[in-house]
């Protein structure tokens, strides 16, 4: 595995693999990876000739008050997972390499990027649109590994990708979970052991919230996200963002969803001191 810390370098190292004519993945990552990541990793590798796993943690997609100093880093540990699952080349960069210190320009999606994680951290989506627009520039790769994880941020990169013509088709992978159903995170680390073994209850919720959707036929969305909250409610020291239900295409969010249609449930809030987001997809019975 090649490390490169330049976008001169990766530039031109993936010049030369296109003109080879290889299939180029990229999987973007904050790093503290975990089986999360490695599976996109897998995944990137069994379609791929060629597969970069970037990471940087990137300012720009934390506010002042969130957590970008503390954010769980260890590239030792990184190097070793990102290889072992199939990375060929590994960009790392410095802060001050992807932004320098006159740097003025941030990419800003519509209104993807400004309803439901867009209200409760509006310069997420722009930092995330940023980053991403300045990785798909200097590898043009051919696929990109997103996790379903971060439902909204697929759509949002997917957007991204429509409306500034990037030449990449954006891949997304299932979300990887602990055995107890929380989804693996790299802030899980943030978690003490009595909080990381609560937390299930945002999956169960999901699939508690499935099931009420399936079986009882219920189309009405404030019904629905009336159930999410009563479940999440008993979740002691749970500050709740939001747990709603929207349209998986475009996330808008009628006051009743038709038979037939792809939702999803998104969950975010705070347990503690550690921010957990989850989500599940949903069809309305027809
Ligand atoms: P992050 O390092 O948290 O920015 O995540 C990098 C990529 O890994 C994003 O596309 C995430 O959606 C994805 N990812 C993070 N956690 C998971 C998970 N539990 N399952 C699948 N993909 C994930």
């Amino acid at each position: 595995m090649k490390v490169i810390k330049t976008i001169d370098e990766l530039f031109n190292e993936c010049l030369k693999i296109r003109a080879d004519g290889k299939i180029l993945g990229l999987v973007p990552t904050m790093g503290f990876l975990h089986t999360g990541h490695t599976s996109l990793i897998e995944k990137a590798n069994k379609d791929c000739d060629i597969v970069i796993t970037t990471i940087f943690v990137n300012p720009r997609q934390f506010a002042p008050h969130e957590d970008f100093d503390s954010y769980p880093r260890d590239i030792d540990r990184d190097f070793n997972l990102a290889k072992d699952s199939g990375t060929d080349i590994l960009f790392t960069p410095e802060q001050k390499e992807m932004y320098s210190a006159n740097s003025e320009t941030n990419v800003s999606v519509g209104r993807l990027a400004k309803v439901i994680e867009g209200e409760y951290r509006p310069h997420f989506f722009d930092g995330v649109a940023t980053v991403v627009s300045k990785l798909f520039n200097a590898t043009i790769p051919n696929l990109a590994y997103f996790g379903q994880k971060d439902y909204q941020q697929t759509l949002v990169v997917k957007k991204l990708v429509e409306d500034l013509n990037f030449p990449t088709k954006i891949i997304v992978a299932d979300i990887a979970r602990e055995e107890n159903g929380l989804a693996k995170s790299s802030r899980n680390k943030y978690l003490t052991d009595e909080e990381f073994s609560k937390a299930s209850l945002l999956n169960q919720t999901l699939n508690n919230t499935k099931q009420f959707i399936e079986s009882g036929n219920i189309k009405d969305r404030t019904n629905i996200n009336a159930f999410m909250d009563e479940q999440l409610k008993t979740l002691k020291d749970f500050n709740i963002d939001y747990a709603r239900a929207a349209r998986a295409k475009d996330l808008t969010e009628p006051s009743h969803f038709e038979a037939g249609e792809n939702i999803v449930l998104l969950l975010a809030g705070t347990l503690g001191k550690t921010r957990l987001i989850d989500n599940k997809l949903v069809k309305i019975p027809s």
